[in-house]
């Protein structure tokens, strides 16, 4: 049985982190949430946990949360999810990127190193391969981010390689392909507006809240010719970072890098399909030109998480991933409207 130590969860009001939070606390995890609340909310986390709103660049704040939750002294861990996530906007504001995604990161190394908070887990992305020569991508292919959005994560997981070497702290970066889905108990679930991910826009096409869903490409070099992805499940997601929390206690000396994702595709036809056959619905389709910067093929290598964790994903399936998608929309919408 790993020690349960307490567990500060930067951006746990957004959608992953909300995920890992529910996760920690279903565990029996000490949690404690930091978030400026930008694009969370404050809804997603659960009312017995501790919340501090503020920002991760404010050491004052860190070093009294760290205190407060009992986590100087060696003891503690950090899961980092804050940060900014539209690759678009990384083109047009890249040093919006470099600062919420680099600099802060660094700020929050900075905090954990002078309280001696031993164990860090950083949200990263695929979005660090770049448009990789090889799919399925294995962790060691090199790292060609075409993006400020990729170059921020990949430059944190380099910082945090340097730290780790400096101090006695041990860091795990996850490499996300494309998280969908929401909690099954729909407790939580993608709520930030302004969309763009393929299966937050399909779903909210079903529910009428879109009049239909573009397809970017359909003459890629997959076999129907629309792009291919690696759909991961957001609690399958936060459950890897629960028991990479428990790998890094557990081997105090030991960094990880692993991919996090179910090591298969789907086609942006088979997504729509899935979401007309769990909703028993037509979506309209709209055939568009290509989305610059989107590989044919994205998919990952995960047998580096699977032979380091004992990590069993439960929602693999793609109609499972929509109809919790559904299921929080709908939930969601009638939150809004309440609102
Ligand atoms: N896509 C699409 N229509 C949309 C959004 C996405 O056809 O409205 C395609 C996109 O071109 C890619 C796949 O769906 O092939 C996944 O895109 P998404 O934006 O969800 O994630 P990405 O892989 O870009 O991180």
């Amino acid at each position: 049985m790993t020690l349960k130590l307490p567990v500060l969860v930067t951006g746990g009001a957004g959608y992953i982190g909300s995920h890992a939070v529910l996760a920690l606390v279903d565990a029996g995890w000490p949690v404690a949430v930091i978030d400026n609340l930008t694009t969370g909310f404050k809804f997603a986390i659960p009312g017995d946990v501790p919340f501090y709103e503020g920002d991760i660049e404010d050491a004052e704040l860190l070093a009294r949360i760290f205190s407060e939750q009992g986590m100087t002294g060696g003891q503690g861990a950090i899961m980092h999810f804050a940060g900014s996530v539209v690759v678009p906007e990384s083109v047009e504001n890249p040093l919006k990127y470099y600062h919420n995604n680099t600099a802060k990161s660094r700020a929050l190394a900075d905090a954990a190193v002078k309280a001696g908070v031993p164990h860090f887990i950083f949200s990263s992305t695929a979005a660090t391969y770049g448009i990789p020569e090889v799919s399925p991508v294995r962790e060691d292919v090199p790292r060609q981010p075409i993006n400020p959005y990729g170059m921020s994560k990949l430059m944190t997981e380099l910082m945090l390689a340097d730290v780790s070497a400096a101090h006695p702290l041990n860091y795990c970066a996850l490499r996300y392909f494309n998280v969908a889905g929401a909690d099954p108990e729909a407790r939580t679930g993608q709520s930030t507006a302004g969309a763009t991910h393929l299966i937050k826009v399909a779903v909210e096409a079903a529910l009428g809240k879109r009049d239909a869903v573009s397809i970017f490409g359909s003459d890629y070099d997959t076999p129907d010719g629309t792009g291919v992805r690696d759909y991961i499940h957001v609690s399958d997601l936060a459950a890897a970072h629960v028991l990479a929390l428990e790998a890094l206690i557990a081997q105090p000396g030991r960094s990880l890098t692993m991919n996090c994702g179910y090591g298969r595709g789907f086609s942006v036809l088979e997504v729509l399909d899935a979401v007309d056959r769990v909703t028993n619905l037509t979506i309209e389709r709209r055939m568009e030109g290509r989305r610059a910067g989107d590989p044919d093929s994205l998919i990952s290598d995960n047998r580096r998480i699977r032979e380091t964790l004992p990590w069993e994903p439960k929602f693999a399936d793609l109609d499972t991933i929509v109809s919790h998608a559904v299921q929080w929309e709908r939930k969601l919408g009638g939150m809004r409207s309440r609102a």
